[in-house]
């Protein structure tokens, strides 16, 4: 049921000056009234206690439970639907930041009739009930989780809905050109003969270009948004697991001499020359018959698409063996940063010929065991990131979500363009350019799936 009146503690756990617990629904005004009690000097009645309430207003009293006795001092306020973040009746109680205090007000609350919101309901209903489009509602969760300036900037450029309105454009160009050509398709005696040079540049300049330029900011950009992935890729034993200790600085992964002991993948977030990322350590991608190893390296293939750049570890004392090339070849198509460990135990010069192994690929010397050459690695990750978001500097971009349905966009758009190069009819093009729109129309909310909605707002935390 979509319209049940919902309700949730909308700040952190924990101890705090303020919390709040947010209801919407059909019944958040009623129900804040029978929890309420306004304080005044005067003794008549005020209209808060009769439910009646201003509209954006703070209202100052106590929350009374059923035995008529005070749980906390607090500060109300409601938002009559439609001027509030749902567009439903909205009421949001101040009080004091308890955990204790807090749930018995929400059990509280519940008990008059509100249910429990899931996670991002809040902001599910603004999106169902039309208040914001999909690409503003993602943008929330863009904002909360916002680890950079830039980041930030990004996603208020989304909420104010950057995004929608470029989509949109493209969107219109799409549709027009589909009434044409099914009017044409209808009507051939009036519409007259469609010039198809003019629909072809037309839909490569104003569609494909601007379909593309969208998918290259999210190459170019997303990191901004989404923090720098970065894997940790070499053979066993060759000190990932000592490299990503000293990254860390603790001892969370497991080191040990004894081959292909990392049989998981260790993934932690950290902060790395100012650039947030996510740093994950790989199971040896050599060949095994053993299980577990190889669920490993299906893991680790899976992963090392997913990164942004990949630290390509080699044994200085025994560098490039067969074993070095088999992982480089599947490394090789992304960003990559060869890292010489264990320079400690090799002679200056042996060490100096491996960085011209493979060439143009940044190479750093370093000693995990002994914390050398580290804080080179991170300004070399730190150059590349900058060099990688260095070409976007706008403020529309899309998240994966989006950029993948952009992309089907694009398909359908390019496979438009091809049907009509080649002279195929345009009842067959016809179904490419209403394809192209649908994903187009995903991008924004306009036709996407309950499951699809349902993975984009559990992303979400509960009370927003
Ligand atoms: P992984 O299998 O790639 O994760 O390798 P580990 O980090 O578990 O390291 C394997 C062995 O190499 C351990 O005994 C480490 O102490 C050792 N090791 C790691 N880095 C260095 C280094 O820079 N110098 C030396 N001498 N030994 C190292």
């Amino acid at each position: 049921m979509e319209n049940d009146t919902i309700a949730a503690i909308s700040t952190p756990a924990g101890r705090g000056g303020i919390g709040i617990i947010k209801i919407s629904g059909k019944n958040a005004i009623s129900i804040a009234t029978s929890v309420f009690r306004r304080s005044s000097t005067k003794s008549i009645p005020q209209p808060a206690d009769a439910g009646i309430f201003d509209s954006h207003r703070l209202y100052y009293g106590s929350i009374i439970n059923p035995e008529n006795k005070k749980v906390d001092e607090v500060l109300l306020s409601v938002m009559p639907g439609p001027n509030s973040y749902t567009k439903e009746d909205v009421v949001e109680i101040n009080v004091h930041s308890g955990l204790l205090v807090l749930r018995t007000i929400l059990d509280l609350v519940i008990s008059k009739g509100a249910r429990l919101a899931e996670p991002g309901e809040f902001t599910k209903r603004a999106f169902l009930n039309g208040r914001v489009d999909l690409t503003q509602a993602e943008a929330v969760i863009d904002l909360i989780n916002a680890k950079s300036t830039r980041a930030l900037e990004i996603a208020n450029a989304q909420s104010d809905g950057g995004l929608r309105q470029y989509v949109q454009g493209i969107i219109g160009i799409l549709t027009d050109i589909l009434v044409k050509i099914e009017a044409s398709i209808d009507f051939p005696e009036d519409t007259g003969i469609i010039d198809t040079e003019i629909v072809i540049s037309r839909t490569e300049n104003d569609v494909v270009r601007n379909l593309e330029k969208l998918i290259s900011d999210y190459n170019e950009g997303h990191v901004l948004r989404d923090g720098l992935k970065i894997v940790i890729a070499g053979r066993p034993n060759v000190g990932k697991s000592s490299l990503m200790n000293q990254l860390l600085k603790k001892e969370r992964a497991i080191v040990t001499s004894v081959p292909g002991t990392t049989r998981d993948v260790l993934e932690e977030t950290l902060i790395i020359s100012g650039i947030h990322t996510v740093i994950t350590d790989t199971a040896g991608l050599h060949e095994s018959n053993d299980p577990v190893e190889m669920i490993g390296r299906k893991k680790t293939r899976e992963i090392i698409a997913g990164a942004d750049i990949i630290l390509f570890m080699v044994d200085a004392v025994t560098p490039f063996i067969r074993e070095d090339y088999d992982i480089y070849n599947i490394i090789k198509e992304r960003p990559v940063i060869i890292v010489v460990n264990k320079t400690d135990k090799a002679s200056a010069d042996f060490v100096l010929n491996t960085e011209y192994e493979l060439e143009n690929l940044p190479a750093v010397k370093i000693s995990a065991l002994y914390n050398t050459g580290i804080d080179f690695l991170k300004e070399t990750i730190k150059k590349l990131f900058e060099n990688m978001t260095g070409l976007y500097s706008g403020d529309i971009l899309p998240n994966i979500r989006q950029k993948k349905a952009l992309e089907r966009g694009l398909d359908s758009v390019k496979s438009f363009v091809h049907g009509l190069k080649t002279g195929l009819p345009f009842e067959l093009v016809s179904i490419d350019l209403k394809d192209a729109i649908d994903s187009l129309k995903e991008v924004i909310g306009l036709k996407i799936k309950d499951d699809v909605l349902d993975q984009i707002f559990s992303r979400f935390c509960i009370g927003k």
